[in-house]
């Protein structure tokens, strides 16, 4: 079973991602507002998997949770140490998926992204990324 070591910046926080197979994620931008702030750049890339695939091994994530904008709500998990962002879910899929923050993976590049979200929110000078979906929003 592949397995992907993550942590935060300062490391107090380190996290084994286990999966059957790298398909087993979805790794996406999304360009939305939501994720313009809590990244703190101009779009998210986060990895979709199974709840139970991240397991934490160090530390223990802060966890802040708010109107995602459409009155749902959004959990977001980080460092409380350093500021890191790990992880994410909406409360709609809160007992089926996790959203990784794919830079803090050790190795970003083992899951690839397959497509893009809310791409009419998409910053000018960003082009779009190559042989991956597209939408406008979540399914258009
Ligand atoms: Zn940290
Ligand atoms: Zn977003």
């Amino acid at each position: 079973m592949p397995s992907y070591p993550g942590s935060c910046f300062c490391h107090n926080i380190t996290y084994n991602l286990s999966l059957s197979s790298p398909d087993d994620a979805r790794t996406s931008l999304c360009h939305c507002g939501s994720c313009k702030k809590a990244f703190g750049t101009n779009y998210g890339l986060t990895a979709k998997v199974p709840k139970d695939s991240p397991h934490i091994t160090a530390g223990k994530p802060r966890e802040y949770a708010g109107d995602n904008g459409s009155g749902s709500m959004i959990h977001r998990e980080f460092c409380g140490d350093c500021g890191s962002f790990i992880c994410e879910y909406g409360d709609a899929v809160k007992n089926d998926f996790r959203y990784i923050c794919v830079g803090s993976l050790d190795d970003p590049e083992v899951l690839p992204p397959k497509g893009e979200f809310f791409c009419q929110s998409r910053v000018g000078w960003m082009p779009e990324i190559p042989d991956v979906f597209h939408k406008k929003l979540i399914k258009e």
